[in-house]
C-alpha cells in the first residue's frame, strides 16, 4: 500500500434469522430443499397476495440489535425497494428504509492488541430474494434457473459506520458480529449456505483530509479470508488509480477468488434509483417497552459476559477466557470438560494447546471433535492424578483423536500407564548406572550436566512411562 492514504470501509452484513417460517408467510426457510418447494402466493409475489409479519423474526432482530448496543425505535416502517431482478418476482424487496428497527449501536473490536469501537449505523429487517443458478456458462449454451425457496427468508441487515481502517479491522468486526449472532442463537451464520453475507464499501482519501473518497462496493465475499484479500486488493487498486491521475467510479465490484482480483459489475445505484416508498400492505411496526424488556430478559449470555464469568468461576487467565469464548461451542465444550474433570485450568490448557492444534491439523471445528468433552475430562483427570505424564497424555490424546476411543481404552491397548512404583524405577535406574560406567565417572567428577542424560536413559528404558519426578529423585540417590 502506498503511503499518504487512509482507507475507510463500512460493511453491510446480511444475517439470516433462524425462524421456523419466512418473514411474511408460513413457508419454511430451510436450506437445501428441492428448488421451489417452499413457496406460496406471498413469497412467489403473485398479485393480490398479502404479507403478514412474522413476530419471531422481529423478536430475533431485536435481540441482535440490542446485543449490538442499538436503540430500538418504538415505531419502524417497511418500505418497498424497487428494482428488477429475475429472482425477485414482485419487482421490489420489502425492506426498511427511513425508519429502521434500530439504530446507533457499536461493537468493540481488538486488532493487534488495540481496542477500537466500531459504530453501527442501523439494523433493519428485510426479506431475501430468490436465487438464480447459471449452468454451462461460458463454455456452452448458458441455461439459467430460478429457485424461489430463499425468497422471503427473514434477514437483518447490519450497517456499520465508516470506521474500519484496514482489512484486519474488517475481519475482526465481522468475526465479532458472527460470534454475537451465534451466542444469541438468532442465526447459524453459515457462509456457505448464505446465511451470513457481507458487502464491503471501500474508499481511500489523502491522509489528513476529512471527506471520504468515492466508494466502491465489493460483493461476493463468501468467506472471511476472501473479505480480507478483496479489501487489500481494492484499497491498493484505488490508491494506484488515484496516484496515476485516474478517478474511482462509484460501482459494485465482484471479488474473483480464482484470479485474486475485483472487477466492475455495474455502476452502483443511488438510493433514489430504488424509488423507495412505504409498503402499503403492512402496518408500521410498533415495539412497546414491555416487549423490548421481555426480549432483553430472554437474551442468552453474550461473549463478553461469558468471558467474565469464566474468569470468575474457573479462575482462568483473561487471555485463555477470551480464546475459549471466541466461539459459543468452544466455550460450552470447555465448561463441560471443566465440570466433568473438576480441573478447569488443566482442562483449559489441554483444549487450547493440544485439542485446538489437532483440530486445526485435521481441518475440523470444535463441533466435529472426535474427542468429546467427557472423554477429554477423563484424560485431564488421569494427568491431574499423576496416573499418566503430560507427555503420555499427548500421545494418548492423539490416539483418542484419530480413533474416537476413550483414554482408558487407549491406555489398556498400548499398555500405557505411568510407573509410579519406586521399586520398579529403582531397578531401571540401577541398570542404567551399571551399563554406563564412563558417564557415571564423569558425573561423580563434577560434570553434573550429564544428569539430564541419565534421566533420558531411564525414560527411554521405560518407554516414557516412569514418573519423571521419581526418576530424578532415585537417580540423585543412586548417583550420589
Ligand atoms: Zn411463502
Ligand atoms: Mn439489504
Amino acid at each position: 500500500m502506498l503511503s499518504g492514504a487512509t482507507p475507510s470501509d463500512f460493511a453491510e452484513v446480511h444475517v439470516q434469522l433462524l425462524t421456523k417460517s419466512k418473514i411474511f408467510c408460513s413457508c419454511s426457510p430451510r436450506f437445501g430443499d428441492p428448488p421451489n418447494s417452499n413457496t406460496c402466493p406471498v413469497c412467489l409475489g403473485l398479485p393480490g397476495a398479502l404479507p403478514v409479519l412474522n413476530r419471531d423474526a422481529v423478536t430475533m432482530a431485536m435481540k441482535a440489535a440490542q446485543a449490538l448496543n442499538c436503540a430500538i425505535n418504538p415505531r419502524s416502517r417497511f418500505a418497498r425497494k424497487n428494482y428488477f431482478y429475475p429472482d425477485l418476482p414482485k419487482g421490489y424487496q420489502i425492506s426498511q428504509y427511513d425508519e429502521p428497527l434500530a439504530k446507533s449501536g457499536w461493537v468493540d473490536i481488538k486488532v493487534e492488541g488495540t481496542h477500537k469501537r466500531i459504530g453501527i449505523t442501523r439494523v433493519h429487517l428485510e426479506e431475501d430474494a430468490g436465487k438464480s443458478l447459471h449452468e454451462g456458462f461460458p463454455d456452452s449454451e448458458e441455461k439459467s434457473y430460478i429457485d424461489l425457496n430463499r425468497s422471503g427468508v427473514p434477514l437483518i441487515e447490519i450497517v456499520s459506520e465508516p470506521d474500519l481502517r484496514s482489512p484486519a479491522e474488517a475481519y475482526d468486526y465481522l468475526t465479532r458480529v458472527k460470534t454475537i449472532m451465534q451466542y444469541l442463537e438468532v442465526s447459524n451464520c453459515n457462509m456457505e449456505e448464505g446465511s451470513l453475507r457481507c458487502d464491503a464499501n471501500v474508499s481511500v482519501r489523502r491522509q489528513g483530509t476529512t471527506t471520504f473518497g468515492t466508494k466502491t462496493e465489493v460483493k461476493n465475499l463468501n468467506s472471511f479470508k476472501f473479505l480480507q484479500k478483496a479489501l487489500a486488493y481494492e484499497i491498493d487498486r484505488q490508491i494506484k488509480l488515484i496516484e496515476s491521475g485516474g478517478e474511482v467510479l462509484q460501482e459494485t465490484r465482484l471479488w474473483d477468488s480464482r484470479e485474486q482480483r475485483t472487477y466492475g459489475m455495474r455502476t452502483k445505484e443511488f438510493a433514489h434509483d430504488y424509488r423507495y416508498f412505504p409498503e402499503p400492505d403492512l402496518l408500521p411496526l410498533v415495539v412497546s417497552e414491555k416487549w423490548k424488556e421481555e426480549v432483553r430478559l430472554s437474551m442468552l449470555e453474550l461473549p463478553d459476559a461469558r468471558k467474565q464469568r469464566l474468569v470468575g468461576e474457573y479462575a482462568l487467565a483473561d487471555h485463555d477466557a477470551s480464546e475459549l469464548t471466541s466461539s459459543k461451542f468452544l466455550a460450552s465444550y470447555f465448561e463441560d470438560a471443566a465440570k466433568a474433570s473438576g480441573e478447569p485450568k488443566l482442562a483449559a490448557n489441554w483444549i487450547l494447546s493440544e485439542l485446538l492444534y489437532l483440530l486445526k491439523e485435521s481441518n475440523k471445528g470444535i463441533t466435529d471433535s472426535p474427542v468429546t468433552a467427557g472423554n477429554l475430562a477423563d484424560l485431564v483427570r488421569l494427568v491431574a492424578s499423576g496416573t499418566i505424564s503430560g507427555k503420555m497424555g499427548k500421545d494418548i490424546l492423539a490416539e483418542m483423536f484419530s480413533t474416537g476411543k476413550r483414554a482408558g481404552e487407549v491406555m489398556a491397548e498400548k499398555g500405557l500407564a505411568q510407573i509410579s512404583d519406586p521399586e520398579k524405577i529403582a531397578t531401571v535406574v540401577r541398570e542404567v548406572i551399571a551399563a554406563n560406567p564412563n558417564q557415571v565417572e564423569q558425573y561423580r567428577k563434577g560434570k553434573t550436566a550429564t544428569f539430564g542424560w541419565f534421566v533420558g536413559q531411564v525414560m527411554k528404558a521405560t518407554r516414557g512411562q516412569a514418573n519423571p519426578q521419581l526418576v530424578q529423585e532415585l537417580l540423585k540417590k543412586e548417583l550420589g
